[in-house]
């Protein structure tokens, strides 16, 4: 009900401002007056043919898309009807009969066609069929006022109205209480704005028409009275279609994807408390084949000890010898191996599924200290490697501290790791303010990425240079986690044999 506080009462506003404007029109000039409510109403039918014929894709609601159809055709007499004024000169052999008479086609055209669309409030429409059956009508609803002239009567001049045009407007606001009835019958099948509109327009058309029965002469008040419900009628029309076959599917249409992204969420959040469930669970038998490998190594030296004090000698006791110093301590080694890079595995992956639900500790970041304790923890390597590493002068970020310091950690690493045999390594760090972000950049003259593996490498298990160096593909994954909740970008430059550049930014807080 928020929608008849809000946005009824703003309609409302408009549709009054638009009457007084209409009214002080009428007062100056009754013919620009009609001229410009006719023509208003026209546009605004016009607009609704327009629209159900071309977006219908989106409509779920025949009822309006049949609608749209007949006000099309509507428009078309009442603009006939608008030219045809005994002012306006264009249909100069015709008297006032005539516009009367186009008039009252275009009411029972508007009244019929408000009725027969309940049918399709449950009924598909096929709108070439509708289109078809309203252009013969009106060919011969044309015959038969130009041509044949059999189309009953509606204004004599000298007599005013006759009993055909009175006895019609009463039968049009009879069609139109009856569709308002069925329409309150069938109310659970509109949208609640869609439903108040149309009750509003039907109001407004009954209304009109009463006012028209009343009507003494062509320029009189309940003449105008009447016109300028009828805009109002087409408005609260007009609005319904739009919002049936505009407002209401684009807002649908983002309704679902904010579903679906709420679903993904969820899905996403099942997922990572399944890998952390995994990882860690999958970690303690690890421990026990550690253990029991330990406890293999203590038993080999026991049997060592055992052959070298027995009498066992010659071929028996090479054999014996060759399986405990180097069958069995080469199968510990690999058992010892892998377990370590599965340990490895499922200390990034827990690292990767914890960090959605660690809390976000944003802070102001001295990135030039954070930088240098980065750096410190790779001192023995860089050292041993001979690696040059520069980090320029750094603007200040915000940022969780710890993961701030595991971005540039998994940076650095790679740079390291991936770095040419051949060549001295140079890692250069340095960053720099933009307008709305603080970007870093960790450049090296390793190996390089090809073009094909760099949209794969943030992807988690995506390795790209497994001969090079060990690793587990995780951890950019887990930069680009991190990133993301920063709400950052992260993006690289690489060539083969060259080197790589990877650049984050984060978003400026002020
Ligand atoms: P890992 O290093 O464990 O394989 P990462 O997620 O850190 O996993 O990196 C994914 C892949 O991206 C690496 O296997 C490597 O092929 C490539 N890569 C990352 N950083 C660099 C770099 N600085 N230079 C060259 N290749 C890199």
């Amino acid at each position: 009900m928020d929608f008849v506080k809000s946005r009824l009462s703003k309609e409302l506003l408009f549709v009054v401002i638009l009457i007084s404007v209409f009214i002080y029109i009428s007062y100056t000039s009754f013919m620009l007056f009609h001229i410009g409510v006719e023509f208003f109403s026209i546009a605004i039918a016009f607009a609704m043919f327009v629209i159900v014929i071309n977006v219908d894709k989106f409509s779920e609601n025949d009822y309006f898309i049949f609608l749209g159809i007949a006000y099309g055709f509507i428009a078309g007499f009442d603009l006939l009807h608008t030219l045809s004024y005994e002012g306006m000169g264009i249909f100069s052999n015709h008297t006032a009969n005539l516009p009367t008479q186009l008039w009252i086609i275009s009411r029972y055209l508007e009244s019929i066609s408000l009725l027969v669309a309940i049918i399709f409030l449950k009924r598909k429409i096929d709108k070439t069929k509708v289109i078809a059956i309203y252009s013969l009508l009106a060919v011969l609803l044309l015959l038969s006022v130009f041509w044949w002239g059999i189309f009953p009567d509606c204004l004599i001049a000298g007599e005013g109205l006759t009993l055909f045009k009175k006895v019609s407007e009463y039968i049009i606001s009879s069609i139109i209480l009856i569709t308002l009835a069925l329409v309150y019958y069938n109310r659970e099948k509109f949208y609640q704005k869609t439903y108040i509109y149309m009750v509003l327009s039907l109001l407004s058309t009954a209304v009109a028409e009463l006012f028209f029965t009343f009507y003494v002469s062509v320029y009189g008040i309940s003449n105008i009275a009447g016109h300028l419900l009828k805009i109002a009628s087409f408005y609260f029309i007009y609005k319904s279609i739009i919002e049936i076959n505009l407002r209401k599917p684009y807002s649908s249409l983002f309704s679902e994807i904010n579903q679906a992204k709420t679903n993904l969420e969820s899905k996403n959040d099942e997922l990572e408390n399944v890998i952390y469930a995994i990882s860690h669970d999958i970690r303690s038998p690890l421990v026990n084949i550690r253990g029991f490998s330990k406890e293999i190594e203590f038993s080999v030296e026991e049997l060592r000890n055992l052959i070298s004090e027995s009498s066992i000698s010659g071929p028996i006791k090479d054999d014996l010898e060759e399986i405990i110093d180097e069958q069995i301590p080469d199968s510990l080694n690999y058992i010892v191996d892998s377990v370590n890079n599965v340990d490895g595995l499922l200390k990034g992956l827990l690292k990767l599924s914890r960090i959605d639900s660690n809390e976000l500790a944003l802070k102001r970041i001295d990135a030039n200290q954070k930088l240098d304790e980065v750096v410190a923890n790779y001192k023995y390597k860089i050292q041993e490697e001979k690696i040059d590493i520069e980090v320029s002068d750094l603007p200040n970020c915000q940022a969780d501290e710890v993961q701030f310091m595991q971005i540039f950690s998994n940076l650095i690493e790679n740079a390291i790791k991936y770095s040419q045999s051949d060549t001295i390594s140079r890692i250069k760090v340095s960053g720099w303010e933009e307008k709305e972000e603080i970007v870093y950049s960790v450049a090296d003259n390793g190996i390089g990425i090809s073009e094909e593996n760099q949209n794969q490498i943030f992807r988690i298990f995506n390795r790209a240079s497994t001969e090079i160096a060990d690793g587990e593909g995780l951890g950019l994954a887990l930069v680009k986690k991190i990133v993301d909740r920063h709400h950052g970008e992260i993006w690289l430059e690489s060539e083969l044999g060259v080197g790589s550049e990877f650049f984050i930014s984060f978003p400026k807080y002020d």
